[in-house]
């Protein structure tokens, strides 16, 4: 889920940490339901305040990837909206949005939707995404501090469920103030009781207003330091709706994230990927897909590409060749075809 931009440092440690949280979740998914899966499950729940660890078994040794056809955006295909949302902080490593950062970063955007259309294009699969952002009044960034000096800083601190948390309290938070700024919601039945989040009311309304269940809500900073991160939450989860905290313009980034809302993972080994079958299968990857999105995020994004297990996930492909079958999930254990 989190991603390393332009170099090695120790905040990107940080991020690499959550990638590692994150992909040994989605591992687990794919283990077979016997006594191992037990342990597994009991060590999953010490993580399920960051994602809702679920086994989706469909027959004896099949299985749905978390990730997969899974929230808000389940396959990248057809009319897809990116809600960016800009948010002022005071921290100390953000700036107050410009006219011509919002500018950039809009353009930014723009390259790398143009990007995905381009691959989906070449795949022969149908896409339109189209960019939208929060305005009230002509004014667009919506000024909310952080819930630490810094996103890393609120990620982490006193620990990391406890900062997604946080996290999560703050996306509500920003998400009630975009949506205050909607037209009025004149659906009719809307008549429920029930008790919906923020970002499931936004999420609901940007549905109704551009006509489509593919909604990727990204929130932006704007942020100075080349060691902040990029975020994104929940995208294996059945009960908190996936978003993204994007601290750079870098339309690689952007893209990478981008993705992720669709299902896809991280490819690339970090220092806190300690199980060595792990750093096999992520070495391997890398070596299978030397230009893979989810590899390769401090790279130029035309020199990129989307590898075929990536487009499994993301929905371009109804089966998962069998080679990398293998090699992500072993022998005996097979994923679905749609
Ligand atoms: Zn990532």
């Amino acid at each position: 889920m989190f991603i390393k931009v332009h170099e090695i440092s120790p905040k990107c440690i940080k991020i690499y940490f959550h990638e590692c949280v994150i992909n040994y979740n989605i591992f687990v998914i794919a283990e077979k339901s016997n006594m191992k899966t037990r342990t597994i499950l009991i060590l999953s729940l010490l993580i399920c305040t960051l994602v809702s660890c679920q086994l989706f078994i469909k027959n004896k040794g099949t299985y749905r990837i978390a990730s997969t056809r899974n929230n808000v955006c389940k396959e990248l295909y057809g009319n897809v909206v990116l809600y960016a949302i800009f948010i002022d902080t005071k921290s100390t490593n953000t700036q107050p949005w410009s006219d011509y950062d919002i500018r950039s970063t809009l353009d930014s955007i723009q390259m790398a939707t143009k990007w995905l259309e381009s691959k989906a294009s070449e795949n022969g699969i149908p896409l339109n995404i189209s960019i939208k952002y929060h305005q009230n009044k002509k004014k667009i960034p919506i000024a909310l501090e952080l819930p630490k000096k810094t996103l890393s800083g609120s990620l982490f601190y006193p620990t990391l469920p406890i900062g997604v948390a946080h996290l999560s309290r703050w996306a509500d938070k920003v998400a009630k103030l975009a949506c205050d700024a909607l037209p009025a919601d004149t659906s009719s039945i809307i008549t429920t009781k029930n008790k919906l989040s923020d970002k499931e009311r936004l999420i609901a309304r940007l549905r109704d207003i551009y006509k489509t269940d593919n909604v990727v809500l990204m929130f932006f900073v704007n942020n100075y330091f080349k060691e902040e991160m990029s975020v994104t939450f929940y995208t294996e989860s059945m009960t908190d709706i996936e978003y993204s905290i994007v601290s750079f313009k870098n339309p690689t980034v952007i893209a990478h994230e981008f993705l992720h809302f669709f299902g896809a993972w991280d490819l690339y080994i970090t220092p806190f990927d300690k199980k060595r079958s792990l750093k096999r299968k992520k070495r391997l990857a890398m070596k299978e897909f030397p230009g893979e999105i989810m590899a390769f995020t401090y790279r130029d994004l035309d020199s990129l590409t989307i590898s075929p297990f990536t487009k499994y996930l993301i929905g371009w492909d109804n089966r998962l060749d069998e080679k990398y079958e293998r090699m992500f999930f072993g022998k005996k254990v097979h994923v679905l075809k749609y």
